[in-house]
């Protein structure tokens, strides 16, 4: 993996988990969120497999979008990525009774126990001893929710951890913002669900906004986004 961007050079060296022996599986949720993450990581030497498991994300359209734009700078990176499964029918049926939850609440919660605990499989099964997210990078999202499921995850197998890093810290918020124009990712304006792109659509309607059109903003042409 070679990562050299103008950002790298400026990038402070985070303290580098010792418990990751040098390489780490992140579950990524989307490009925005995971720029920034995987450049910080790089640059205090981790070798960094992306994790890429979101059958949250509705509909199959928005979802190709994430899911490719990550692809897209993963290979740029050269940094190995897994597509996991889409295995939306186990999200429906984990979140089911939850469907007016607000964000952040029990949903969420479940949401992230979903996708950290097959995480946590995946780094069990193919010798990585850490995983973390970059998930709680967002300004829209509850670090300690995040963290907390995190640790859940990990807390299934002997010898596996969760990393906690809190990656909005010392400019991280801002260079997400930087390298998401730099790289002009997809923009996306929802969390993720089809109860979140309800619940947001209801929301800019009430403030005489129109609905959320998918696939048509990117970072560096606009400047609303939701990761
Ligand atoms: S709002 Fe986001 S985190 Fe919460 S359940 Fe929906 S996709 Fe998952």
């Amino acid at each position: 993996m070679k990562i050299n961007t103008p950002t790298m050079e400026n990038r402070m060296i985070i303290p580098m988990p010792p418990e990751a022996e040098g390489k780490m599986l992140l579950h990524s949720c989307c490009a925005p969120c995971s720029g920034e993450v995987i450049e910080a990581m790089a640059k205090c030497g981790l070798d960094i497999t992306i994790y890429f498991y979101n059958p949250n994300i509705h509909p199959r359209e928005e979802y190709d979008l994430r899911k490719e734009e990550n692809i897209r700078f993963a290979e740029k990176l050269d940094i190995p990525f897994i597509d996991a499964d889409y295995d939306t029918t186990n999200w429906f049926s984990r979140v089911k009774g939850m469907e007016f939850e607000p964000e952040r609440g029990k949903r969420c919660t479940e949401c992230f126990d979903m996708r950290f605990e097959r995480t946590a499989l995946y780094a069990h099964e193919n010798g990585f001893p850490m995983f973390t997210s970059c998930l709680a990078i967002s300004r829209w999202k509850d670090a300690n929710q995040i963290n907390g499921c995190g640790q859940r995850a990990a807390a299934r197998y002997e010898g596996l951890s969760y990393w906690d890093y809190n990656w909005r810290k010392s400019g991280g918020s801002s260079r997400m913002l930087e390298i998401s124009k730099r790289e002009n990712f997809y923009q996306q304006e929802y969390c993720g669900c089809v109860y979140s792109l309800r619940d947001t659509n209801q929301w800019r309607v009430s403030n005489g906004r129109d609905k959320i059109e998918l696939g048509i903003h990117y970072y560096g042409t606009d400047t609303e986004s939701h990761g």
